[in-house]
């Protein structure tokens, strides 16, 4: 299986090219639902099934009728229908493992907010993005992308618009490294290496995550349906979308940089079910680390590094020479009463990290 990874980048469509945009949204929409009412119509009378071909091989009647539809990229129009046969292949399966099955649903014009090119009519050059069917649209491009192109998905988002690049593969082959890292993701700072450097959490996170709070009280302040409340949920969803921004650009920068200077990392497994069960703090961060380990493993199997994933139990109650050595949450330093290590509870997790990847302890403490 090969891994990919997405790339997400403003452009600044031209009022003519929003408006391109705009109809292109409109018309995916009608036929998104044209399609899953087929579907549901002949599911519901006669139990049939139509598949994504038939639906597919409609598109040239379909086209003839609508005259408009000829205006957006065959492709797009296609992906639009890969979609409808994304939903329901997940709905039959539902069906079949007899756990709740809500019946596919209509999208509503507000809520449907992206299509796809999913091979071609697209490329890239400079500041510029061309789209067939649309024009050449400013792109920022404030990131390079590493690997080839797959798909490219437009995006409308609280009003701005957003190219997603799929990629696949990266684009340069990094030097040998024979260098280890153990990484604790953790609580305080964002992550503790094992040679003792902290990475903390930036501080446009914090100042971002206080926008976002006061966005939400003033959406609660305001009375339903005015004006002004959608004004304020507007704001409200730009300021999600610009935390969620700013975490995956943190993502990005911090794997490649550990990518590009470590042929072994060591990271929990944190599929392994069965951790700290009822911390909340824990359970909310999963999600954030998850999605910044899956960044590590993409960009490291692309860079033929070694990404180590390792027992994540106990890895906070243990020292490095074996004894148990329990800590509550608050107890941020690490005291072994067996072997006398005094050190930052998350330093020494980390170091136990990369001692599970099958690092000795004595090359760990050799390197400092
Ligand atoms: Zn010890």
């Amino acid at each position: 299986m090969s891994s990919r990874l997405t790339f997400k980048y403003r452009i600044y469509p031209t009022k003519k090219q929003t408006a391109l945009l705009e109809s292109t949204l409109s018309y995916c929409t009608e036929l998104y639902n044209a399609a899953l009412q087929e579907r549901r119509d002949a599911w519901r009378i006669n139990r049939e099934s139509i598949n994504f071909a038939g639906q597919s091989a409609q598109l040239v009647e379909i086209k003839e009728v609508r005259s408009e539809l000829n205006g957006i990229y065959s492709q797009v129009l296609q992906d639009t229908l890969h979609r409808v046969d994304k939903t329901f292949k997940a709905f039959f399966q539902r069906v079949k493992r007899k756990t709740k099955a809500g019946f596919p649903r209509f999208r509503s014009r507000v809520r449907y907010n992206s299509f796809t090119y999913p091979q071609l009519g697209f490329s890239l050059s400079g500041n510029k993005l061309s789209l067939s069917k649309i024009g050449k649209v400013k792109i920022k491009l404030h990131r390079e992308t590493t690997g080839k192109i797959k798909t490219l998905t437009i995006k409308r988002e609280a009003g701005r618009w957003y190219a997603c690049l799929s990629v696949e593969g990266m684009a340069k082959p990094l030097p040998v490294s024979v260098k280890s890292i153990g990484v604790d993701v953790g609580l305080t700072a964002f992550a503790t290496l094992s040679d003792g450097t902290e990475v903390e959490n930036p501080r446009h996170y914090r100042i971002a995550q206080a926008k976002l709070r006061r966005a939400q009280r003033k959406v609660a302040r305001r009375s339903i349906r005015s004006h002004r409340r959608r004004k304020a949920v507007q704001l409200l969803q730009r300021a999600h979308a610009h935390v969620r921004n700013q975490r995956s650009d943190f993502h990005h920068k911090i794997s490649q940089w550990l990518v590009a200077n470590y042929g072994r990392i060591a990271v929990e497994d944190l599929n392994i079910k069965g951790l700290a069960a009822g911390c909340l703090a824990r359970e909310v961060n999963d999600a954030g680390w998850s999605a910044f380990l899956e960044h590590v493993a993409y960009k490291a199997e692309n860079a033929g590094r070694d990404l180590v994933k390792v027992d994540p139990r106990g890895t906070s109650q243990t020292c490095l020479c074996g004894a148990h050595t329990p800590k509550t949450l608050s107890q941020r330093w690490h005291q072994c009463l067996a072997c006398g290590l005094s050190a930052n509870r998350d330093h020494v997790s980390a170091q136990l990290i990369l001692f599970r990847a099958g690092i000795p302890p004595s090359s760990v403490n050799a390197s400092h």
